[in-house]
Formats: C-alpha cells, structure tokens, sequence
C-alpha cells in the first residue's frame, strides 16, 4: 500500500528508528524513509517525491538548500530538536515551506545533563574514573567544593533554565537569574538581576538561553573577566553562545574551576560521529580537551529514552499539521 505522506529522515542513527517507529502505528499515512546523509545543499536533492524532510542540530537549513527541497516540491521541513538557528526561516518563508520544529520534549533531560557536568568538573569525575582504573588512589588534583550555600547564576529561564534552577536550589544553592523575559513561576525562589550581578556574583553559571543576534558570543573575554575566580561554567544550549578562542583565554587565565560542555562552536562535524581514527584539522577543540578542568559531551542533553519518545510524537504530528497547513505552537 502507497502511504500518502513521504518522509525523507536525514542523518538518522538506530536510535531515531527505534523512537520514531513504534510511533508510526498513530500516523498509519505517514512513510519515514531513513537515510544517514545530514541534510545540505547536495543531499537536499534526495529529497525529490518527499513531503517533508526531517532534520537535526547541525544540518544545513541554509538558503541554498531550501531552494532545492522547493524544487525537489519538499512543503515542510521538521526540526527533531528545539533550537533552530540552522535554519534560514526568511528563505523558507519566501519559498512557501513550513518549518516547524519540537519547542519543549523533556526539559529535564537537558537540565539533568547540565547539572551532571556541573557535578562532575566540581569533583574531576571524569578524571577519578579513569585514576582509580589505573590503580591510582591517590586524590591528587581532584578537590571539589560543596554547592550547598554557593550561588547559581541560570542564564535563561525558560523550559530548560527553570529546571536548572528547580535542581540548583534542591542542592541547597542561592539562585539567581538573567533572562529578558522573567518567569513568574519561579520567582519564589530565583532572583532576577542584571547579566553583569549574575556574572559577577555566580560559583555556577548556567547557560541556558537561545543562539540570537543577541546572545552569540555571550560569553566572551569582557564577560569572562566580570566572573569571579573558581566560577564553573556550563553550556548546554548552543555552542556559539561562547566564544571559544576567548574561553580558553579565560581558562589559562585560570578563572574557571570547571568548564563543562554539551556544545561546542566546533561541534557540527563530530555531532554524533565516531571520528577516533581520524586526524582532527581543527585544533581549537583539541585545545580546550586538554585543559585539566574541562569535560566536553557531543550533545547529548537530549538523550534521553522518555526525550526521545516525546521528539517522535511531536515530529509526527508536526508532519500531520503542516500537511494539513494546521498552525501550531511549533511553527519557526
Ligand atoms: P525556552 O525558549 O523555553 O527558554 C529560553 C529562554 O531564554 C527564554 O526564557 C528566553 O526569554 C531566554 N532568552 C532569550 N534571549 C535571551 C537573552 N538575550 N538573554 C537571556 N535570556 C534570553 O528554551 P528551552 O527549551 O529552555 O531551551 C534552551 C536552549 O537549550 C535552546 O535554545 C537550545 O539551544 C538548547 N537545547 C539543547 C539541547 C541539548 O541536547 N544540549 C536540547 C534541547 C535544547
């Protein structure tokens, strides 16, 4: 039987399949043809008899490829993932295809991940596994602090930041925050104050807002130097909210106790690629892996089984609403 939906799924891993699978059984119109290549001006062309193309963080959602998937007559293109700073929403607005993308799957995936990190550059987890497998007992160089009565500094409290802040004060922390828009249904606990206090009066700062204009390069050497010394920093959002040549200025000046990341300007080549056999070109990366106090994760906030679910549901149902030319929440 010809399915009346096609959907083209680029770079889809085993995982994507055993997520978005089982869902298809509410959607008995839709057909999800899975293939690896990461979607960009070339493999666009694939596209070709498709509705819909499915896309991740590091596709490339640029002009040139959305004139192709116009011309290949693809009408919607759906973000498995909240951020969509990859897409170019003007030029798909002028071809007349959707965008549409999962705004909110399991904030507490992300948060849980962002707190990890925090937990582990505090106390060289990453370095105490790899002692003790060594027969080294010893604790040298693995001293923490506690974060029971330090301050948290979210910056960005929506889904995502409002959890941190939830978690952060569960640890006994003072939490204040910066965003600019406030959100009320934290304010029994979180203090707003200005990007400059936060930075400045913050043990933890947390990122946790979007990828603009405004917020690219947030942290960069001016706002690094407000930090205080021994601050842990955490970015979970989106690589480019820090500027790396500047952070690792920041490190060698030894502002930082701790640098964990789940995102990294550099990340869209080695997103969910097994590259240790390769000779890396970049060094920047390379650089800020050998730093002692910093532990990098490939974007895996998301990776959870109940976010994954959630991804499958919305996407799909994306693809019925922008079929149906339904508005949603979730349109760019
Ligand atoms: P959200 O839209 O609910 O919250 C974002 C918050 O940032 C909002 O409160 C907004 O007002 C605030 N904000 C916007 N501009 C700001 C600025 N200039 N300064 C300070 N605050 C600003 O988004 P969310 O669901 O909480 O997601 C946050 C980010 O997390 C996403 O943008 C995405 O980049 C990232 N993310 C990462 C992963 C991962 O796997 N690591 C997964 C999902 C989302």
């Amino acid at each position: 039987m010809v399915k009346s939906m096609r959907l083209l799924f680029y770079s889809a891993k085993s995982y994507d399949m055993k997520s978005f699978d089982p869902e298809l059984k509410d959607y008995p119109d839709v057909e999800i043809e899975y293939i690896e290549h990461e979607l960009d001006p070339k493999s666009a062309l694939l596209a070709k008899g498709y509705d819909a193309v499915c896309a991740f963080v590091s596709a490339d959602v640029g002009e040139q490829t959305l004139e192709v998937l116009h011309e290949a007559g693809v009408k919607a293109v759906l973000m498995r993932c909240a951020g969509f700073n990859n897409v170019d929403t003007e030029a798909a607005k002028r071809l007349g295809i959707a965008v549409k993308r999962v705004p909110s799957y399991s904030p507490e995936a992300v948060a849980e991940l962002a707190m990890g990190l925090a937990l582990a550059v505090n106390r060289r987890l990453y370095k105490a596994y790899n002692k003790v497998r060594e027969n080294d007992f010893s604790l040298k160089n693995l001293r923490g602090v506690n974060m029971r009565g330090k301050t948290a500094g979210i910056i960005g409290t929506g889904r995502i930041g409002a959890y941190m802040c939830e978690q952060c004060r569960g640890f006994g922390m003072k939490v204040i925050a910066y965003d600019v828009y406030e959100n009320e249904s934290i304010k029994d606990f979180v203090t707003y104050v200005s990007l400059d206090e936060l930075l400045s009066t913050s043990d933890l700062i947390s990122l946790h807002c979007p990828l603009t204009d405004d917020t690219y390069h947030l942290i960069n050497i001016d706002t690094i130097k407000k930090m205080k010394d021994d601050v842990i920093l955490i970015n979970t959002s989106r690589g480019a909210l820090i500027s790396t040549n500047d952070l690792i200025e920041g490190i060698r000046m030894n502002k930082f106790l701790g640098v964990g990341l789940d995102v990294y300007e550099e990340e869209t080549g080695n997103v969910y690629e097994d590259r240790s056999d390769d000779i890396m070109p970049h060094s920047v990366t390379s650089r800020l892996l050998s730093f002692p106090n910093v532990m990098i994760t490939s974007h895996q906030g998301f990776y959870t089984r109940e976010a994954l679910q959630a991804i499958a549901q919305t996407t799909l149902q994306n693809m019925m609403d922008a079929m149906e030319g339904t508005a949603s929440g979730n349109d760019v």
